[in-house]
């Protein structure tokens, strides 16, 4: 249960709201003439959170999807607070500090062999945008120019402009310009459908299809789960078939890790289910847990080296103040610690198993089109989008934050959810769906 320890100072609700409603700027959301009703949060403890009227909500959410460890967690806020003290910072461009170095040999040991080399960014849109300009440098860099980057149209990879360039989803088309091409592979089948054992076939060929038909591409980008794209969980068997088309090829691999990274389908990373090895692995989310801003993209020695042949620098030309702060790297740190001490990963699964089989009898309700997850992800797929929101509202009425994607309902608790706040989850989803 809740601990009282964190509420903080007393809260007048309305006069926040007024306040938000006057000044901010809500990203990804509509202009609003009147003040609305989004819960206020004000605390949180392991997968609760608590809003301005003392409301206590089970997170399916996990914050932004970022939640690993939950909330308060101690050892995390002492890493923090520590790091803070010490040296908050220090620009990696010029030297380095003690946590950089610690990280990084720590996601080296986490991801395949040969993925060596890790570069710290602020935020996934900032990785992926690395990933791409790594990607086309790696190419000049071998003297053979290559630019056009395969995708999933479904895809989400971020929302500078050119991590949305990347993806083919009707609110991230924004293509006013047109720095590189891009070829967005449909999916061949409904999401629905699309995990049957039937569909790797066609996948496979579209994406075929999509690397031979034109220039050479300099690299294929998907995630390991289609978030954004609606929960959509891809057929086993589909990410060894893209790495045998990429060594085929040339094509490097890039694994966007952002979503799925660290434990969140219920292994480490979730290209991890098909046991590949990419040449990039963008990450962020779960690495700091939702505590500080941090994202960083792995690649192998190769690419790293490839660079020296930069005409000006002799490197990347590509960085940011903050990337690689010292106090997300000492948080990530912690993260990794708790991962591994609480056995977090393992627990996803098991716990994922769980929520799955809690929702799958879901899926007979006639508003309902598919019940399905990998992990401690689940999507409670229905025919429309009024729907999916009226599922939300209700099921945040009886305290439990769901999100949506479209026509996706999706339950995203943090990795530190027990037993029973699974059995919650479930049974509130279910009378959220009852009560219509
Ligand atoms: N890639 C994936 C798979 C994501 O889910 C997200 C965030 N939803 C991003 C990239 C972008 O990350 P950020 O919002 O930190 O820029």
């Amino acid at each position: 249960d809740m601990l009282h320890t964190n509420v903080g100072e007393a809260v007048d609700e309305a006069s926040a709201r007024q306040r938000d409603h006057r000044y901010v700027w809500h990203p990804w959301s509509p202009v609003k003439e009147t003040v609305g009703d989004a819960p206020i949060l004000v605390s949180g403890e392991g997968y609760r959170v608590r809003d301005a009227a003392g409301r206590e909500y089970l997170d399916a959410m996990a914050s932004a999807m970022n939640s690993s460890c939950g909330y308060a967690h101690p050892a995390l806020i002492a890493a923090a607070e520590r790091q803070l003290s010490l040296l908050p910072h220090f620009d990696l461009s010029v030297g380095t500090h003690l946590p950089v170095g610690r990280v990084a040999e720590r996601i080296s040991g986490l991801l395949p062999d040969g993925l060596g080399r890790t570069l710290f960014v602020n935020s996934g849109s900032e990785a992926t945008e690395a990933a791409v300009r790594i990607a086309h440098g790696y190419w000049r860099n071998l003297g053979r120019p290559r630019d056009r980057i395969i995708t999933f149209a479904a895809g989400y990879h971020g929302t500078t402009l050119v991590a949305q360039h990347l993806s083919g989803l009707p609110t991230n088309v924004t293509h006013t310009l047109d720095p590189f091409p891009v070829t967005r592979v449909e999916l061949p089948v409904p999401a629905r459908e699309l995990r049957a054992p039937e569909s790797l076939a066609p996948l496979v060929e579209a994406f075929e299809r999509a690397v031979l038909d034109g220039a050479p591409p300099a690299a294929v980008f998907v995630e390991a789960f289609l978030n954004v794209g609606g929960g959509v969980v891809l057929p086993s068997g589909f990410l060894r078939a893209l790495r045998e088309l990429c060594d085929r090829t040339g094509a490097l691999l890039v694994l966007d890790e952002v979503f799925c990274g660290f434990g969140r389908t219920g292994r480490v990373f979730g290209f991890d289910h098909e046991g590949i090895t990419p040449d990039l692995v963008t990450m962020s989310k779960g690495l700091s847990g939702g505590y500080v801003p941090f994202a960083a993209l792995s690649t192998t020695e190769a690419v790293y080296r490839s660079f020296a042949a930069d005409p000006l620098i002799g490197g990347l030309r590509y960085g940011h103040t903050t990337g690689g702060h010292a106090v997300a790297c000492a948080v990530a740190l912690a993260v990794l610690d708790v991962l591994e001490e609480r056995k977090l990963v393992p627990a996803a699964a098991a716990r994922g198993e769980e929520l799955l089989a809690g929702l799958l009898p879901l899926a007979e309700h006639p508003e309902v089109a598919d019940v399905r997850g990998l992990g401690l992800v689940a999507t409670v797929e229905c025919h429309r989008p009024e729907f999916a929101a009226g599922l939300v509202a209700r099921a945040r009425e009886r305290g439990t934050l769901l999100r949506r994607q479209g026509c996706s309902v999706m339950a995203i608790p943090p990795l530190v959810i027990d037993r029973a706040g699974v059995a919650e989850l479930v049974r509130t989803t279910g009378k959220a769906l009852e009560d219509h």
